[in-house]
């Protein structure tokens, strides 16, 4: 059973059209495969524009009915913090995220580039990563309570450019604490996903969250799914057999499947 439920396309910042995305997907042996457009984000050029999002709700439905008999298609939505929907229908399913941090009254990327990660840091937090890392995790924390949020997106984003370890250690015990209040209050409420994105780009070398975060997930008893976060084709599957190994290796025995009444557990030797 292969399944992606974090795929973007050209309607937003993707590489391929969703029909390409479909193709590839049926190609690589995929059962399931979830769209999850960028929500409408005034500030953010990457997200769909509402028009556009009219478009891509429409050409999702209608990729799913002429696929059907070879792929479950889902219709989701990459929601932004920053504009949260106040209605998920016709969304089967919401990611929820965090992708900017804001500062008197100026909000920032955290994913874009380093320059703008340190910048953000120095001027914002007189170079304190600890200080960005408590309002990052504020921000994440506050959709346990949005019930419109199914999955929660790359819970770590903040240390998209830190694998070298420049701005804070993985272990530090201030920013573990940071991350690991967040998970307890996603315990029983929210998927957390394990994210392969950055990889394929080549920013990390293993998914989102760090391994001592997946580990705690699973002490807590939080449900998962793997996602690509796939912006390209190519990559709809990468890292998936290694990020298995690792789940498994961190305690877990079941992963969450989409299907159309919502998610169910499901073995996770009934994965790839
Ligand atoms: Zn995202
Ligand atoms: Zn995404």
């Amino acid at each position: 059973m292969r399944q992606n439920l974090h795929t973007h396309s050209t309607f937003c910042d993707g590489k391929n059209p969703p029909e390409e995305m479909v193709l590839k997907a049926i190609e690589k042996g995929f059962d399931i495969l979830g769209f999850s457009g960028h929500g409408y984000v005034k500030i953010d050029t990457a997200a769909m524009s509402v028009e556009g999002t009219r478009e891509y709700i429409q050409t999702i439905q209608m990729l799913k009915e002429k696929y059907k008999e070879k792929i479950d298609i889902y219709l989701g939505l990459e929601e932004d913090a920053l504009n949260r929907l106040i209605v998920k229908e016709p969304f089967s399913f919401i990611i929820g995220s965090v992708h900017f941090l804001t500062h008197e009254g100026v909000s920032l990327p955290i994913d874009y580039n380093r320059g703008i990660m340190e910048f953000m840091v120095d001027a914002w937090y007189e170079g304190n990563f600890i200080n960005l890392a408590k309002d990052y995790y504020q921000d994440v924390r506050q959709m346990a309570n949005w019930d419109e949020v199914d999955i929660i997106g790359h819970l770590d984003l903040i240390t998209k450019f830190n694998e070298d370890e420049s701005f804070i250690r993985f272990d530090d015990p201030l920013y573990v604490k940071e991350a690991c209040d967040t998970i307890d209050a996603f315990a029983g409420k929210k998927i957390l996903e394990v994210n392969t994105g950055a990889i394929s780009r080549n920013y990390r070398k293993t998914p989102y969250p760090y391994r001592n975060l997946l580990q705690y997930m699973h002490e807590k008893g939080v449900q998962i799914c793997l996602n690509s976060d796939c912006h390209n084709a190519e990559y709809l599957d990468c890292y998936f057999p290694e990020s298995l190994e690792m789940i498994k290796a961190c305690g877990y025995k079941t992963m969450m499947k989409k299907t159309p009444e919502g998610f169910t557990e499901t073995d996770i030797d009934c994965f790839w």
